[in-house]
């Protein structure tokens, strides 16, 4: 997994801080910047205005010049600024500084040169090595301007403070940036993490590994997802099982009655088996065809059956049914000696299903009884009727079914192993093919059995509905 989930949420995460990051840098700098230059300059035209308003209610510029100079020495070390006073033309009549530039001509001074926004940024027409920020406020006496008042900051100043300003937006948004890695982490141990278990698993059930169990404890969708795919691989893993048992199964079951056709053929042909028991050969050997036959064709049933819809349904007396199949086993009864009762609840019992289907379930309920009976025994079988269902029971006094094995009595060509003394020629589908007829029909089948004393085998079906019949 060269370009996992969580390397691609980490670059998108680092993206993230450092657009983030730059965006605040470049807006915010850009914002404060500004706003300090607007403070400032609106605190240094008050001031301005302030010295100027001194010089203009003083009786002439250069009377009280000392008073006035200390003025604006004190606010010039107060506020590390540049104060100037200039006449009408430019020319510098006194500087804050040390009187530094004091006599110098600001060349092509305009006093206009602020405009609206009452300050400018810049080295002021030369006079700086540094850029500063200039303020400039008119000295007024009667109508006319006599001079101005200029103050300059350095903008390095500004730059301090917006300095001080910015590192508090950029800690903050580290802060930020630091906690939105419990995102990232979040992401990790609820989707991530979990995510590769799936993923891991996945990769094993494709190897074919389906004893593999995805770990899981959370109880969200992930969670819900590794136990459907553990639950999968479980039922995948029993279905492998039971294909494998079943072509064993087929292949033994095949394999048997082919080995001893071909046994007696061999012997018939080399001599082995002299003329004169020939036929009683020949015999076994249609016996044995005849098994393979009886195999062939119950498979085909259980195959049909198992693909749905393909019932064909009537209203039908069961009883009756139950009658023609009985009478269908007179021979091996009379040859047991053994007896059928049949009690009904009702003369006639009318269903709604496939005739022949279910002519096939009773038929394979009753041959077990009688295999799986002792002689002299009867058979008791039952219908009656509760609410919209029919229920049908096959009773015997048999050798019963032991507890372990009642469950797989329904799987294909399974036998218990009293069964295959007695019955050689059973091939283990019979209950396999009952129950898939019985579950076409939407119903159920129960077996009830003591080992030894007997076994009751009971199914469902619907009533015939009224109007039809
Ligand atoms: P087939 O039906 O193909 O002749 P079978 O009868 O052996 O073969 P099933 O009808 O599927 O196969 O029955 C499966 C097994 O269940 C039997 O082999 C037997 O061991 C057991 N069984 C079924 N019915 C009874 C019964 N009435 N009494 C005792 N055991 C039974
Ligand atoms: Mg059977």
């Amino acid at each position: 997994m060269k370009r996992s989930l969580f390397l691609k949420f980490l670059l998108a995460y680092i993206l993230f801080g450092v657009l983030g990051f730059v965006s605040i840098a470049r807006l915010s700098s850009d914002m404060t910047y500004r706003y300090l230059i607007r403070e400032q300059a609106n605190n240094l035209y008050s001031e301005a205005t302030l010295i100027s308003t001194s010089y203009s209610d003083s009786q002439s510029l250069y009377l009280s010049e000392e008073m006035i100079n200390e003025q604006m020495k004190a606010v010039s070390t107060f506020l590390h600024v540049e104060i100037w006073l200039v006449d009408r033309d430019g020319m510098i009549i006194s500087d804050s500084r040390q009187e530094l530039k004091k006599g110098q001509t600001i060349q092509s001074f305009d006093p206009t040169m602020t405009g609206n926004q009452r300050y400018l940024e810049g080295d002021f027409h030369g006079m700086f090595s540094e850029p500063v920020l200039t303020v400039a406020a008119p000295i007024t006496r009667g109508y006319s301007t006599r001079g101005y008042v200029l103050i300059h900051m350095p903008v390095q100043n500004i730059l301090a403070s917006q300095f001080e300003i910015l590192n508090i937006v950029y800690i903050t948004g580290l802060i930020i940036f630091l906690l939105s890695l419990i995102i990232l982490l979040v992401f990790y141990i609820i989707v991530y993490r979990p995510l590769r278990r799936i993923t891991e698993g996945a990769m094993r059930y494709a190897e074919g590994d389906y004893s593999y169990r995805i770990r899981s404890r959370s109880h969200d969708e992930m969670g819900y997802l590794a136990e459907t795919l553990n639950f999968m691989s479980e039922e995948i893993a029993k279905a492998d099982d039971y294909q494998r048992q079943f072509v064993a199964n087929i292949s033994h079951d095949f394999r048997s009655p082919l080995t001893s056709i071909k046994g007696y053929l061999e012997a018939i042909l080399d001599g082995t088996i002299p003329k004169e028991l020939e036929e009683k050969y020949l015999l076994r050997l249609i016996a044995e065809t005849e098994r393979l036959t009886k195999l062939t064709q119950s498979m085909l049933s259980l195959n049909s059956t198992e693909q749905k819809g393909l019932l064909m349904r009537t209203n039908f007396d069961i009883n009756r049914v139950i009658k023609e199949v009985c009478a269908s086993f007179e021979m091996t009864c009379r040859k047991k000696n053994m007896t059928f009762e049949l009690t009904f609840a009702a003369r006639k019992e009318m269903v709604y299903g496939d005739y022949a289907k279910l002519q096939q379930v009773l038929y394979n309920l009753i041959d077990n009884a009688l295999k799986f009976s002792d002689p002299s025994t009867s058979i008791l079988i039952r219908t009656g009727r509760s609410g919209t269902k029919v229920f049908v029971s096959v009773k015997d006094s048999g050798i019963g079914i032991r507890k372990r094995d009642l469950q797989k009595i329904w799987d294909r060509f399974y036998k218990t192993d009293q069964s295959r003394g007695r019955d050689k020629q059973g091939t283990g589908l019979g209950l396999a093919i009952v129950k898939s007829i019985v579950s076409a029909h939407g119903e159920n089948i129960d077996c009830v059995s003591t080992e030894g004393v007997g076994t009751e085998f009971t199914f469902t079906l619907p009533a015939a509905q009224q109007e039809i019949g």
